[in-house]
């Protein structure tokens, strides 16, 4: 748990999957990437699915909700997909699910959106009964009608579950959710209208670094996910997130990072590393 101005900051460790290595770091060769990460005998690495959870002034926001429970035997072979921990973990921070009051996506791809819905019957219905939806218009726009390298990436059902759900919010650029929590568009590099989570208090700030800064892995420009629709773009955007970070002493959250919740950073030889680890 972390503290900041009016609001407490917890992490839901929800789940975990696994995803294949070369998806994970894009261009940078095994033989690097396996000193952080160590891959199985598939060539899969172990990756969490964190929500972030945000306290105060009368509202529970989530960041983002993970893949849940609507998958096939073979979907979560594939993913390697664990157990749903989000009972026991809402229940660990004093919560049911109708208390959420918020859920702001960092963007639509399977493992960020598919946790906010459950099968009953036939139908997707919401995990959060009472939770307003947010997310970047571009970025719902593109889930509907994703291009062909993203088309695996988007679970329509749960993208027009959303849609149809009635407590979708859509976002056109930076907006202040409430004093101090604002989402901010990064940009195209890893999907259209992807955007960060920013928490503001006096003196401390955290990030969610979205899948622009999955894991404390992903600190290196170059380290981009195999996910990433504009890589060049993608590294324009680390760079500027990267600089504020370490302009200002922000803590960056990483939601799909094994070992590490959340850091400061420092420059190092080659690159940006974690200075000192936080806890969340
Ligand atoms: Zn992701």
């Amino acid at each position: 748990m972390l503290s900041i101005g009016d609001y407490t900051l917890h992490t839901l460790d929800v789940q975990d999957f696994s995803l294949d290595g070369g998806s994970v770091f894009g261009v940078v060769p095994r033989v690097l990437w396996e000193k952080v990460i160590v891959p199985d005998h598939l060539n899969r690495v172990r990756l969490s699915m964190r929500i972030l959870l945000i306290k105060g002034n009368g509202r529970n926001i989530l960041v983002d909700a993970a893949m849940g429970t609507a998958w096939s035997g073979k979907m979560k072979a594939i993913y390697d997909l664990s157990e749903w921990r989000l009972d026991e973990e809402l229940h660990n921070a004093g919560l049911g699910r109708e208390e959420i009051t918020d859920i702001i996506f960092t963007h639509l791809h399977f493992d960020h959106v598919a946790g906010a819905f459950e099968e009953r019957g036939e139908r997707l219905v919401p995990v959060f009964p009472n939770a307003r939806c947010f997310v970047q218009k571009d970025n719902y726009e593109t889930a509907l009608k994703p291009n062909i390298k993203e088309k695996s990436s988007y679970p329509l059902p749960f993208v027009e579950a959303l849609g149809k759900s009635g407590s979708m919010e859509l976002v056109d650029g930076s907006f202040e959710l409430l004093p101090g929590v604002e989402m901010v568009p990064t940009g195209r590099g890893h999907t259209a209208g992807h955007q960060l989570v920013k928490i503001r208090g006096e003196g401390i700030s955290v990030i969610h670094g979205g899948d622009l800064i999955p894991s404390s892995a992903h600190l290196g420009l170059t380290r981009g996910l195999g996910f990433d629709v504009a890589p060049l773009e993608m590294i324009h955007e680390k760079a500027a997130l990267l600089d504020d970070l370490l302009g200002n002493r922000r803590i960056l959250y990483f939601a799909h990072d094994p070992f590490i919740v959340a850091a400061r950073v420092r420059r190092g030889e080659k690159h940006v590393v974690v200075d000192e680890e936080v806890d969340v």
